[in-house]
């Protein structure tokens, strides 16, 4: 019989971490770095710098790390967030990760642009292809493509001794790929026996104003068109549904979106894998040039995508002159450095810094706040979760009826069987028999 232990995301949000094994085989689902202690409590930074399984940060997971004389199978990763995939660095070398392309992608812009303690290096990796089943010693594993903030994110199914283990991942109902999850409960995989379902909104995330990726791209578009002033708007880069919502609404309201090197590579990348994504052809793209992010694409990639971007670049004077008709999606620093130059023309008109990414961030770093008083603009969020909310979790349980339900990626586990049956908590650590 297929055993199942969580090392870590029991009780827990983020730094998921999951085995499954069966007869001697020994698979790991996620390899996520924690965004809190095991308690809930603040991770202090020093151990982040060097995790161990003494600190903590590394889950106590025989044979899995490069010290260690390796045991484990495989790793596989549901989507590129760090808090699935941040203890990479960390395993050992000849074991190898499976990944969608898109996750791939991912991981490899963030180390040209992130900071160097974010960089992940594993050359053993292997991508596997959505609905497409494959088998490691007794294991047969299928990845599901979902409905998630990170792009190409999976759920995993996996196979065993005649057992079925569904691992949602994370995912939701309201993104741009909704139509995943529809597909998913209207065709629901018969006789799971084990689902671990993540349940990250639940006890706290509601939804807030807009109730899916189209409202906010509504949302945004009337307030872009509205503003007799320039636009601003903070987003995730890595957030393509996001992305893709902003350019949106930028083309309807007839605006010109601009958008640091890091965005713009990150969609022209992605491109590559969805050809449907933005740039297109004579759009209403422009860039806007950021000294580090013209160093990390000189050091790390080369100096050629500079020159192919050449077209789209856009200068301060041309920002300055064409205020009304921008909406700049950079960082906070750089609207700053333009607004600075702006305001010796004119004071801002009445306008809207836009909000667009958890919430939660707001707290962390006063420099939206910050932004926004010193130049008198209104903050407004536009923005819905990247997780499923209660209604979309109620329809893939249902959907798969799974003969046990267990909670992941939460701190309402507790919580759970208000909402669903067959629920079982389990403790991280603890191994439980399917
Ligand atoms: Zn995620």
């Amino acid at each position: 019989m297929p055993q199942i232990i969580i090392h870590r995301g029991a009780h827990t949000i983020g730094g998921s971490c999951i085995e499954i094994n069966s007869n001697g085989y020994r698979i790991i689902l996620d390899v996520g770095m924690p965004l809190m202690e095991r308690d809930g409590a603040e991770i202090a930074s020093d151990k982040l710098e060097n995790p161990s399984i003494e600190n903590g940060i590394l889950p106590d997971v025989k044979g899995l790390y490069k010290h260690q004389t390796p045991e484990i199978d495989a790793v596989f990763l549901s989507h590129a967030h760090m808090d699935h995939y941040g203890l990479l660095n960390y395993i050992h070398p000849s074991i190898p990760v499976y990944l969608s392309k898109g996750s791939h992608a991912l991981i490899a812009i963030g180390n040209v642009f992130y900071p160097e303690k974010n960089k992940i290096f594993f050359d053993n990796y292997k991508f596997f292809d959505h609905w497409q089943p494959f088998e490691i010693g007794p294991f047969k594993i299928t990845s599901y493509l979902m409905d998630h903030s990170a792009f190409d994110a999976s759920s995993l199914l996996v196979e065993a001794d005649n057992k079925k283990i569904f691992y949602s991942g994370d995912f939701r109902g309201h993104g741009r790929k909704a139509k995943l999850l529809d597909r998913l409960v209207k065709y629901p995989i018969k006789d799971i026996d084990c689902m671990l379902m993540e349940g990250t909104t639940i006890g706290g995330g509601h939804k807030d104003g807009f109730d899916d990726e189209t409202d906010v791209e509504n949302g945004l578009r009337d307030i872009f068109a509205s503003q007799k002033d320039i636009s601003f708007v903070s987003a995730a880069g890595s957030n393509i549904d996001r992305l893709v919502s902003i350019y949106r609404a930028t083309k309807k309201s007839g605006k010109t979106l601009v958008l640091d090197l890091y965005t713009y590579y990150v969609l022209d990348r992605l491109k590559e894998l969805s050809n449907s994504l933005p740039p297109h052809k004579d759009d209403h793209i422009r860039i806007y040039y950021i000294g580090n992010h013209t160093r990390n694409i000189v050091e790390y990639l080369e100096k050629e995508v500079l020159y192919k971007y050449k077209s789209r670049k856009i200068e301060l004077s041309e920002i300055i002159n064409n205020r009304k008709e921008m909406v700049l999606k950079l960082p906070v620093s750089a609207m700053r450095r333009i607004t600075k130059e702006l305001i010796e023309n004119k004071p801002l008109d009445q306008v809207k810094f836009i909000f667009s990414m958890w919430p939660g961030y707001l707290e962390k770093d006063n420099y939206y706040f910050n932004f926004c008083k010193e130049f008198d603009a209104e903050l407004v969020k536009v923005h819905v979760s990247g997780h499923a909310y209660l209604d979309s979790l109620k329809s893939l349980s249902h959907a798969l009826k799974p003969k046990i339900l267990i909670p992941v990626h939460t701190l309402s586990g507790d919580d759970f069987s208000k909402h669903f049956e067959n629920v079982v908590r389990v403790t991280d650590g603890v191994a439980f028999e399917i």
